[in-house]
């Protein structure tokens, strides 16, 4: 490829991104390069131990040999053909996660976002279609993240996302309640709701695992009355927690969830999943994408579940978690009064800090000492490895942020 510029370092390819790539995110200074399991190369040739993970994308891990066949497969036979035939991988799919779970058929999308803003028109029609047009409120949780189109950027329960001064109009039909909170849902019920979206853990809020009670209050809730219920299981679900989907820790059932990010290993694509009427909704020409539900993302998806569900990865996600919070717990209670709790569930764990400052401080400190991880809202050290990670990674992460607290005085 003649025209294509290789980048010799960190250096030259961020100076070029400098002058050419749109600053719509903010990047630590390395250009990644390649990766194996839980660790990834930069431009420089230096070696990361990464538990961010692609933002719980690379369930499997960097370059998984699965992975590495089926994209060859799919290289050399077909990456896309048009939503006007069947293709193979997507039935594959489909097939996978409904022998595997509640629901009875599987939509695709490209991305978290567009899956669940699949959900959100879905339960629109559905109240329309059980014949109540007046409902068409969705509540959703506080501190929650739904996506950044403008329905699920609205669905979002952060002000930091909705940006009203920016983006207004916002779409109409969305109320908040307090996540874990029974009563502040019932305080937001009117005969204008027509459903209610929840994560069962909430990851960009600070890896906040639902109660049992908290969700089975709102399944009662909602045959109570008719309306949906849906979750978002974007960050959560693909076996990150130990089991395929999050709600499944807890016996309670949706009747719609969305799926995204592990699933596809690093190619988009989002799912929504549904049950009962609520999987006869959307019919065609209410929903859909011209890449989703392809070849080349359930060719991946497809590799990735089958693995997933037959390599004991799932297992591994409970085992090696469980370590790792305990390690955290221990190393916390070494630097007295930096720690509120270390929380989580499977794979997606999180130490939430008293205080606002350190976190970002404490992922600049790992960054030198070669551990990517990530601080989300404001205050809670995140960890979303690939599943593979192993108990000594664990402790590489562990003893990493121990040196940066002892560094930072704490
Ligand atoms: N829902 C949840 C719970 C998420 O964590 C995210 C992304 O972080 C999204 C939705 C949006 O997904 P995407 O970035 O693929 O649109």
């Amino acid at each position: 490829f003649p025209m294509i510029k290789k980048f010799q370092s960190n250096a030259e390819a961020i100076a070029a991104a400098d002058q050419y790539l749109y600053g719509n995110h903010a990047r630590m200074p390395i250009v990644m390069d390649r990766g194996e399991g839980c660790w990834v190369w930069d431009l420089d040739d230096r070696k990361f131990l990464d538990f961010v993970g692609g933002i719980a994308v690379n369930g499997l891990g960097h370059c998984h040999p699965a992975i590495v066949k089926a994209m060859a497969e799919r290289a050399q036979t077909m990456l896309h053909c048009s939503n006007y035939y069947y293709n193979a991988p997507a039935i594959q799919v489909c097939k996978m996660i409904v022998e595997n779970s509640c629901f009875e058929k599987v939509l695709f999308a490209n991305s978290g976002a567009e899956a669940n803003e699949g959900q959100i028109k879905l339960a629109r029609k559905y109240a329309v279609d059980h014949g109540h047009p007046e409902r068409y409120v969705v509540i959703s949780m506080l501190k929650s993240f739904h996506g950044r189109t403008l329905a699920t950027a609205t669905a979002t329960g952060q002000e930091i996302v909705h940006n009203p001064k920016w983006y207004s109009p916002l779409p109409e039909g969305f109320r908040y309640a307090e996540f874990n909170n029974l009563e502040s849902v019932k305080e937001q019920l009117d005969d204008k709701v027509c459903a209610i979206l929840t994560e069962p853990v909430q990851g960009e809020g600070g890896v906040r695992p639902a109660t049992q009670e908290f969700l089975q209050g709102l399944r009662d809730i909602c045959d109570e009355r008719g309306i949906l219920l849906m979750f978002d299981e974007v960050q959560v679900g693909s076996g990150r927690t130990g089991k395929l989907f999050a709600h499944q820790n807890y016996g309670v059932e949706p009747d719609t969830c969305s799926m995204a990010k592990a699933l596809g290993s690093g190619v988009p694509i989002g799912a929504v999943c549904a049950r009962g009427d609520a999987a006869q909704t959307l019919i065609p020409g209410t929903h859909g994408s011209t890449f989703a539900g392809g070849p080349l993302a359930c060719g991946l998806a497809a590799a990735t579940l089958d693995t997933m569900l037959n390599e004991g990865l799932m297992d591994n996600a409970v085992k090696v978690g469980e370590h790792f919070r305990a390690e955290l717990k221990k190393m916390v209670d070494k630097h007295p009064g930096v720690a509120k709790e270390v929380r989580g569930l499977g794979m997606i764990n999180g130490v939430e800090l008293t205080d606002n400052e350190i976190g970002p401080k404490i992922v600049d400190k790992c960054f030198e000492q070669n551990v990517l991880i990530n601080c989300t809202a404001g205050n809670v050290l995140r960890f979303i490895p690939p599943l593979v990670a192993t108990e000594a990674e664990c402790d590489i992460v562990v003893a990493a942020i121990d040196k940066a607290l002892t560094e930072l005085g704490k």
